[in-house]
């Protein structure tokens, strides 16, 4: 699935329209999950339940009858989303908590599939055809991103999206992009770190671009501002509106250096190995959150992932024990706190940066293929991931939580 992206230029109505609409489809959503709760913990609702339950909350309520059907649906079935991951949490003992679902108050998209919506001739414009009577709206954008070239049938779906900045929409077009990859020879394993943003196994680096810690004090300043306004005063909107901005404004820089730094990887090399490190443990260090977010691994390895995809280049995860306590040269294991930026090994007397001599690790553990495993799976998650959209319809409020681990 590849996504192409608009800025949406409408007038003040249509804007209120689309808040409604995205309003109905949280509505939805929570219902569901009500269903589900009072069910007795929901054991006997099943999808198809919860598919037929949005019939009948149109029935019950006319405002949501305005909601294109399958819009309606795709509310419901993001009700059932949550509730199969915390299902799949508890079924697979996920440690720690298992996500039970909570009811949403800031949701920021509503989602089309192919019907409620029409693309109109000149391929500049499109047009809402529901009852929410949000209209034909402009695509705003890059001029050479040309969404009218798709036949109709590959466009699966249509989502509006509410940021800091203003309303977007979304195609998501079933079409791969497969870019001719020129063979390297080269095969490499990568570290990401703390120094760097990652280390290879050739001992070259890329360095952590930090544009969180750059954005800070100017966060502070606005966090601070924001917190001595009067509560409900148009002067507090004023200055959550430039919060939330100044928070997308950093999630922007750092999707796009993930992106790029990816994209230069996977194109230069012909095998990929990374360790799979749960970044969520990580995080739990507090001394090491702020970086770890700081340079959105998580995201740069969907990155990764969705080039390898692209270039056909096998992107590989290795199960992380001991890649940086081993020696790369004879495999005594050297044991060093995470202080100790050298690798020094007693047995062989080789001296290497800590995490080149992981990386070197990782490579040769894919190499050996026996703890590897080739990352063809695609789950939902990290689609979402790779097409940049969890990153991107995130919340400044969580980005923020999410922060402080
Ligand atoms: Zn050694």
């Amino acid at each position: 699935m590849l996504i192409f992206e608009y800025k949406l230029d409408g007038s003040r109505a249509q804007y209120a329209a689309m808040d409604e609409a995205i309003r109905v489809v949280q509505f939805i959503r929570n219902k569901c999950l009500r269903l589900w709760m009072d069910e007795r913990g929901g054991q006997g609702i099943s999808k198809n339940d919860l598919q037929c339950y949005c019939a009948v909350l149109a029935k019950a309520y006319p405002f949501a009858t305005h909601l294109n059907s399958q819009a309606r649906q795709a509310s419901a079935d993001r009700a059932w989303f949550a509730i199969s991951r915390f299902y799949d949490n508890c079924k697979h003992h996920k440690p720690g908590k298992k996500g039970y679902p909570k009811f949403q108050h800031d949701n920021r998209s509503v989602e089309y599939k192919q019907t409620g919506w029409k693309l109109e001739p000149d391929g500049k414009h499109i047009t809402f055809t529901d009852g929410c009577d949000i209209g034909c709206l402009r695509l705003a954008g890059n001029p050479k991103q040309k969404i009218a070239a798709f036949p109709l049938e590959q466009i699966k779906r249509v989502r509006i999206v509410h940021r800091a900045d203003g309303y977007y929409v979304q195609f998501g077009v079933e079409a791969e992009r497969a870019i001719v990859h020129q063979p390297t020879g080269k095969q490499v394993g990568i570290d990401v770190g703390l120094k760097a943003y990652y280390t290879d196994s050739e001992g070259n680096t890329v360095d952590n671009p930090r544009h969180y810690r750059k954005a800070e004090q100017k966060l502070k300043r606005l966090q601070r501002g924001l917190s001595r306004k009067q509560k409900k005063s148009a002067n507090r909107k004023k200055a959550r509106k430039q919060l939330a901005r100044a928070h997308l404004h950093v999630q922007r820089q750092r999707e796009d250096f993930a992106r790029k730094t990816a994209s230069t990887l996977v194109s230069s090399h012909d095998v990929i190995a990374y360790e799979d490190v749960q970044i969520r443990n990580m995080v739990r260090n507090h001394h090491l959150a702020k970086s770890i977010h700081d340079a959105g691994w998580g995201t740069f390895i969907s990155w990764v992932k969705a080039y390898g995809r692209m270039h056909n280049v096998p992107v590989l995860a290795v199960a992380p024990h001991f890649t940086s306590q081993e020696c790369s040269a004879c495999s005594a294991i050297v044991k060093k706190s995470l202080s100790v930026r050298t690798h020094i090994c007693p047995s062989c007397g080789v001296v290497l940066d800590r995490d080149h001599n992981a990386a070197l690790n990782i490579l040769a553990k894919a190499r050996a293929c026996t703890l590897g495993h080739r990352e063809t799976s695609s789950s939902s998650s990290e689609e979402e991931n790779a097409s940049g959209q969890t990153a991107s319809t995130r919340t400044p409020k969580r980005a923020t939580s999410k922060r402080a681990g």
